[in-house]
This record gives structure tokens, C-alpha cells and sequence, in this order.
């Protein structure tokens, strides 16, 4: 049982980690019965290329998936297709995208353009779809609050939605280990200089900020992120109120944008890059996730006025 190219973060756990543009993109082995259960699987070739080298070596008969989004699941069905045994947990809020990606796509990637007339190209589009692999079946759900034993451990199943509606993450109280995956996104991953490499992805506003307060009561030592390096709990709690921080601030653009004159999302979009932007322009469009976000809780909170046209005013 070897993973060759992994670092031990923490004893029975190895953090498989890749280039994906400017960021990392982490996925993490835990020694189970003998072999392998993995959070999250990657994009296509991730864990599936380890087997093939021979670096990574021993069964997989466990994956949980913490979230629906291609770079967390895109190796699921080719490493099911190596390990016929594998068995695949997510939670019931994610299942359907999970399982669907076209589903996934059009209603995930592609959300914004049915309402608000805003996308990724096409081509941005087809990529997508091409990273999230084959679809996959999953074997069963995982409730908040209940557990889940990977080799000698009992994880903690939680559900912290926000960047998605089923996002899970593990906790470890024993040894103070969340496997978080993109559970909290600060101001936005990192890429190589550290600075922010894309916006933050979050959707769904009051899910996110309950999700951040719910990680910070607990007495975390090691935070194992989908695309920030291993976060001790100084720097959790940091990456914590960064989140926070960044609902704060943006709700406050998106306001300000809209005082005295409707703007459209697309208007909405520009102001928020251009308040924060450290990536290169590319990436603007995955704040249309964000900003859906915050339109819903800002006309909901009757803050902002939606006009004829789509557009929002103060
Ligand atoms: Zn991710």
C-alpha cells in the first residue's frame, strides 16, 4: 500500500496534490482496510493516472465526494472502472449533478443564463462538461451528523452548504482534522503568488455564512482544503473571517453599484472584479455565482429593488 508522490499531512492521510491552471487542486488518501478511501476524486486522470504509474498502489473501495463540481468528482467513473469494488458517498443535496453531468452543467455552470442572460462561452462550457468524466452512480447518501469509520478513524459526517446545496465535509474531533473541501473560499483560492486565482464561488448567501459560523465553533488543528495548502487552526480561523469578510464587502459593491441607477448583472459582474480582481480576466465570469447569490438576499431583504429588464436598483 503506497502512494508515492503523496505528502503524509497527517498520520494516515496523504494529500495528493496537482497544478489546475494557477491553483492546486488537492485530493487526499486515507489509509482504509488495508488500501485506499479518498476524498474527492479530481479531474480525469488525477487519482486514475497515480494507479496507472504505479504511484499509487493498493485497492480503493471508498470514495466520498464532497461536492458537485468537476474538479472534485471528474476521475469518479474512471476510477470506478479500475476498482469494480469502489463505493461512492455523497450527500443527498449534490446527488443529482453528481450523477448527471449534463445535468450539472446546464443547471450548475450554466445557471445564470435562463434569468439573467449571462454565461460562460461555449467552449468554456464544453471543458466543463469534459472534466466532470462519465457519469457516475452513487452508492448511498451521507446525513449531517452521522458517521463514518475510514481505517482506525470516525469521521463526522457535516453538511455545510453554501458553495453548493450538498456540500459535506468530515470532522475528526479526536485529532482536530476537517477534510473541508470548498466548503469556505475566503476571497477566492489561491494561485501561485497566493493571492486570490478566481472570484470565490459561493451561491447561496445564508447557507454560507450559517456553514462558516458552524466550522468556527469547532476546535479545528488541521483543515484540509480542495485548493489551499494544509491550514493550521490560526490560519482556519483566518481563511474563516476572510470569508466572511468577503460576503461583507462585495454585498457593499453590489449596493453601492446600484445606488441612484438600475444596473444590469452583467454591470454588477464588472463592478465586483473590478473591486477585488487579482486573476486574469478569464475568471471574471464565475462571480456570476456570487452575485446570484447576492441579488437573491439583497431584493429578499428588500435592500435592492428589482426593475423591469433585470435590472436592480437601490
Ligand atoms: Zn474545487
Amino acid at each position: 500500500m503506497v502512494v508515492s508522490d503523496a505528502a503524509a499531512v497527517a498520520p494516515g492521510i496523504g494529500l495528493l496534490s496537482d497544478p489546475l491552471g494557477d491553483r492546486r487542486l488537492n485530493v487526499y488518501a486515507l489509509e482504509h482496510d488495508g488500501g485506499w478511501a479518498l476524498f474527492d476524486a479530481g479531474v480525469p486522470g488525477t487519482v486514475t493516472g497515480r494507479v496507472e504509474r504505479g504511484d499509487l498502489v493498493g485497492a480503493i473501495t471508498l470514495l466520498v465526494v464532497s461536492h458537485a463540481d468537476a474538479d472534485h468528482l471528474g476521475d469518479a467513473a474512471a476510477l470506478r472502472a479500475l476498482s469494480p469494488n469502489l463505493r461512492i458517498l455523497c450527500h443527498a443535496g449534490d446527488r443529482r449533478w453528481i450523477e448527471d453531468h449534463d445535468a450539472l452543467v446546464r443547471e450548475r455552470y450554466d445557471h445564470a443564463r435562463p434569468r439573467y442572460g449571462y454565461g460562460y462561452p461555449t467552449d468554456v462550457l464544453r471543458e466543463l462538461r469534459r472534466l466532470c468524466g462519465a457519469d457516475i452512480r452513487i452508492d448511498a447518501t451521507l446525513d449531517d451528523g452521522s458517521s463514518l469509520r475510514i481505517g482506525s478513524r470516525e469521521w463526522r459526517v457535516l453538511h455545510v452548504p453554501g458553495h453548493s446545496p450538498g456540500h459535506l465535509a468530515l470532522w475528526h474531533e479526536p485529532d482536530g482534522v476537517l477534510l473541508l473541501g470548498d466548503a469556505v473560499l475566503g476571497f477566492g483560492p489561491p494561485g501561485g503568488d497566493g493571492r486570490a486565482s478566481m472570484p470565490p464561488t459561493h451561491q447561496s448567501i445564508g447557507d454560507y455564512l450559517r456553514t462558516i459560523d458552524r466550522l468556527a465553533r469547532l476546535p479545528v488543528r488541521l483543515a484540509l482544503s480542495g485548493h489551499w495548502p494544509p491550514l493550521d487552526g490560526a490560519l482556519f480561523g483566518r481563511l474563516l473571517r476572510e470569508s466572511r469578510t468577503c460576503v461583507e464587502r462585495d454585498l457593499e459593491v453590489v449596493l453601492e453599484a446600484c445606488s441612484g441607477q438600475p444596473r444590469r448583472f452583467a454591470d454588477l459582474i464588472g463592478a465586483l472584479n473590478d473591486r477585488s480582481r487579482s486573476w486574469p480576466p478569464r475568471e471574471d465570469a464565475a462571480y456570476s455565482f456570487a452575485l446570484a447569490g447576492y441579488l437573491e438576499r439583497l431584493t429578499g431583504q428588500q435592500r435592492l429593488r428589482e426593475e423591469p429588464g433585470r435590472t436592480y436598483i437601490r
